[in-house]
């Protein structure tokens, strides 16, 4: 029987990521919150474009894609609808790696982002070099690597996964007596492995927006509405996924509030998400998981800063000006894809969708 490590047991060095942006999002009146609206409108059609836009995007995006034919979901889903639409552009409102993987699946089509500074603490974290000097210190190891890093780790690793397959790809790995090397977020890996009792090293990187929900507090909250249901993103640290009625990524948590029978739910997951939680289901209450005690302050107070640097000015200048195009090197895009391609054929194979995160 393989030995289970503790994800403290066998840990890269610590890694904090410290800088970020502040959370600022776009304010806007309504008269130029109409024009710009107009533009981008306008826009899509004259470019043959479709703009798919993340969970935790500002509604009037996620308005915008719905309304012109594209898609509001979670990573994986924005890139395969991207290469499933017959659209040539591709205008993606996330973060970067989200940019990265539609291009890696459509290469042949142009691929333009609000704006190309929006990242996530998961990719800063895990520098490719240094992600690859790890790796060489475990050569023994089958490297899976979560959909929230660069094209560049994503080239480097056997697997991707997203936070919906994850315990199942793992499982399976784990099944065939392969060790597992996983990166970048220690919290979704901690998860990962109490649920299969895989064999695996961790690479130390956290998700700033998950790591601030605070398990004492959630604690008290559930306390005060006994009834409601506990939806937990596995980015969040051990002590709150514990307090889980379920544990998913967006579309799963999306999906639990629309079909579980309760009235309130507590969401511990980024507060963009509420515009579609809203919209499938009115009549329920949904409450933002705590983030900090009363006194305390909060940095990104569940919402992401990178994604809020997606917003309806950027994304009529991009359109305007065809500037922000993302570029993936040919040779990092082709090995990337290899990794992408397995998770892509294990949910095949086990005919499911496959639903990413962000996890975003
Ligand atoms: S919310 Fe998503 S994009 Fe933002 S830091 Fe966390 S994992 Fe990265």
């Amino acid at each position: 029987m393989s030995k289970v490590q503790s994800v403290e047991a066998e840990a890269a060095p610590v890694r904090f990521f410290r800088e970020q942006p502040f959370t600022a999002s776009e304010q806007l009146g309504a008269g130029e919150r109409e024009r710009l609206m107009g533009r981008i409108r306008e826009q899509l059609r004259a470019q043959d474009a479709v703009l798919v836009a993340h969970y935790y995007t500002a509604p009037d995006l996620q308005i915008l894609a719905d309304e012109t034919g594209g898609i509001v979901s979670d990573s994986l889903e924005m890139a395969r609808f991207g290469y499933e639409h017959p659209g040539r552009t591709v205008v993606v409102a996330g973060v970067r790696f989200m940019g990265e993987t539609a291009k890696i699946l459509s290469p042949e089509k142009r691929v333009l982002m609000p704006d190309l500074e929006a990242t996530c603490s998961l990719d800063l974290g895990c520098p490719p070099d240094e992600f690859a000097a790890f790796c060489d210190q475990h050569p023994d190891r089958t490297v899976v690597v979560y959909a929230n890093t660069s094209a560049a780790v994503k080239a480097r690793a056997d697997w991707v996964v997203t936070s919906s397959i994850a315990v199942d790809v793992i499982r399976h790995l784990h099944e065939r007596g392969e060790k597992i090397l996983w990166a970048p977020d220690k919290h979704l890996g901690g998860y990962v492995q109490q649920q299969t009792g895989a064999d695996m090293v961790f690479w130390d990187g956290a998700c700033i927006v998950h790591e601030e929900f605070k398990a004492i507090e959630l604690d008290k909250v559930r306390a005060e509405h006994p009834d409601a249901r506990i939806l937990v993103h596995p980015e969040s640290p051990a002590g709150v996924v514990a307090q889980a009625d379920v544990v998913g990524s967006t579309s799963q948590l999306l999906k639990a509030v629309q079909t579980m029978d309760a009235q309130t739910f507590v969401v511990a997951t980024d507060a963009g998400i509420f515009h579609k939680m809203r919209e499938a289901a009115p009549d329920k209450t949904l409450l933002e998981a705590p983030t900090a005690g009363r006194s305390a302050t909060c940095s990104s107070c569940a919402h992401c800063p990178w994604m809020a640097m997606n917003g309806l000015r950027s994304l009529a200048g991009t359109l305007e000006t065809g500037a922000n195009e993302i570029h993936v090197d040919p040779g990092v895009a082709e090995q990337a894809l290899v990794s992408l391609g397995r998770m892509l054929e294990f949910g095949r194979s086990r005919q499911r969708t496959v639903e990413g995160a962000g996890d975003a």
